[in-house]
This record gives structure tokens, C-alpha cells and sequence, in this order.
């Protein structure tokens, strides 16, 4: 059986004093069964890194540039990351596919820039509310996931992926668990035509998880742990969800 693993998506959220104690709350709660992550804005990786240090508890980004270094104003490279300690990057998360227009292939290159520096990219897939709705969920998620199987070849299987459907995330409406679930198990089909290693590969559920909706989502077949946006801002909260999984 899989290990869980449940990440905190920050977001645009934090400051100095907010992150400290956020983070003391989250290491207050030591042991986790699960594997517990948060992934932070750029400006606080270093300090997170000194917090989250020898602490069981792993870091990582929100993005990372498909470029491995030059003339990019703004991007933020793989080694850069790698150099804060992170061990995740969260890539194609539909925040930036939608308002910074990141396509397909963009994601699946920042996912394999990330890889090449020994950083786990969290791939993250999912339909809009109009996507699910005019019956084309299978269609779009899948079409997500094979740029990146395509750009990553037999190293897919060092992924993990998100399953976020757009119309779940910060709204309150969480996708049922046999609607999570059917996702998944067609994500899991399309990356078990790819590599031996599908049925080892972390699937997170992302979109409203909550500390009262987390235990049955993680209960499915091929749920693997969860993406968290709102219930990681606040430790009560995301020590529930991680115990949860
Ligand atoms: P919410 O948990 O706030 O719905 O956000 C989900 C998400 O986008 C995590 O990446």
C-alpha cells in the first residue's frame, strides 16, 4: 500500500509572523503517519527551510522556471530550489495555467526541470466546472497528463500528481469521493500504460479538502493523500487533514 502524503498549498498567503506560527503549530503535532508538506511562496523558502530543518516535515515551491538559467526577469530556477532544500514544486497548478496562461507543454517542462534537479514535481491536473459539465473531464485531465508522460519518458513515475477540478478549489464545493476517486483511477490507467511504476505513484486529491471531508477522500482506492489551500493556512486545521490520511 502506498504512503500518504498531504501538502499545504500557500498560495499568495504568509508573512513573517504568521509562517512562524503556523509552522510551530504544524511541528507541535509531530508524529504524522502521513508524509506532511507545504509548499510556500519564493521570499519564505529560506526561513522555512531553518524552521522545517531535521524536522520530518518537507518543503517545497509553488512554481519553478522551465529554464535552467539566463534572461528570465522574475522566474525562479530548479537549482535555485533545490539549493533552499526543496523537495517539491508544485507545477501546472490551474492558478497559473488560468491567469498566466501556462499551456500543456510549459507544465510538463517545468515539471522535468524540476526532476533533473532532484525535486518531485507535484503535477497538477484538472476540468473547469464547464469542462465537467459538457461531459469532457476524462478528455481535459488526460490530455493534461500526457504532455507530461511525453516530456518525461520512463521518469514519469518519480511524479506525483494532483487531481484538482477547478470548480472545487477555494469554493466549498469539494468533489464527492466516487468523483474523486473515478479520476483517479483514470489518471492511475494512463499512467500504468507508461511505466511499471503507476501503481507505486502518489495521486493527491485537491479542491475544498477540509478537516471534516479529508478522511473519506483519502479512504479511496487511489487517493493517495491530499493538495491543501485553505485548511493549510491555519495549523488546527491542517494537523486535522494530515491526520486524516
Ligand atoms: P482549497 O483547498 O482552498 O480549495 O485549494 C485547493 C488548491 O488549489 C490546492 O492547491
Amino acid at each position: 500500500t502506498r504512503h500518504k502524503l498531504v501538502v499545504g498549498n500557500w498560495k499568495m498567503h504568509g508573512s513573517h509572523a504568521a509562517n512562524a506560527e503556523l509552522l510551530q503549530g504544524i511541528l507541535a503535532a509531530r508524529p504524522f503517519v502521513a508524509e506532511v508538506a507545504v509548499c510556500v511562496p519564493f521570499p519564505y523558502l529560506s526561513e522555512v527551510a531553518v524552521t522545517l530543518s531535521n524536522s520530518s516535515v518537507a518543503w517545497g515551491s509553488q512554481d519553478c522556471s522551465a529554464h535552467v538559467q539566463g534572461a528570465y526577469t522574475g522566474e525562479v530556477s530548479a537549482t535555485m530550489l533545490a539549493e533552499f532544500g526543496c523537495r517539491y514544486a508544485i507545477v501546472g497548478h490551474s492558478e497559473r495555467r488560468a491567469f498566466h496562461g501556462e499551456s500543456d507543454q510549459l507544465v510538463a517542462d517545468k515539471a522535468k526541470a524540476a526532476l533533473a534537479k532532484g525535486i518531485t514535481p507535484i503535477v497538477c491536473v484538472g476540468e473547469t466546472l464547464e469542462q465537467r459539465e459538457a461531459g469532457e473531464t476524462e478528455a481535459v485531465v488526460k490530455r493534461q497528463l500526457s504532455a507530461v508522460i511525453h516530456a518525461l519518458g520512463q521518469c514519469i513515475g518519480e511524479v506525483v500528481v494532483a487531481y484538482e477540478p477547478v470548480w472545487a478549489i477555494g469554493t466549498g464545493r469539494t468533489a464527492s469521493p466516487e468523483q474523486a476517486q473515478a479520476v483517479h483511477a483514470v489518471l492511475r490507467a494512463q499512467l500504468a500504460a507508461a511505466t511499471p511504476r503507476a501503481s507505486d505513484m502518489k495521486l493527491l486529491y485537491g479542491g475544498s479538502v477540509k478537516p471534516d471531508n479529508a478522511a473519506i477522500l483519502f479512504s479511496q482506492a487511489d487517493i493517495d493523500g491530499g493538495l491543501i489551500g485553505g485548511a493549510a493556512l491555519k495549523a488546527a486545521d491542517f494537523v486535522a487533514v494530515a491526520r486524516a490520511a
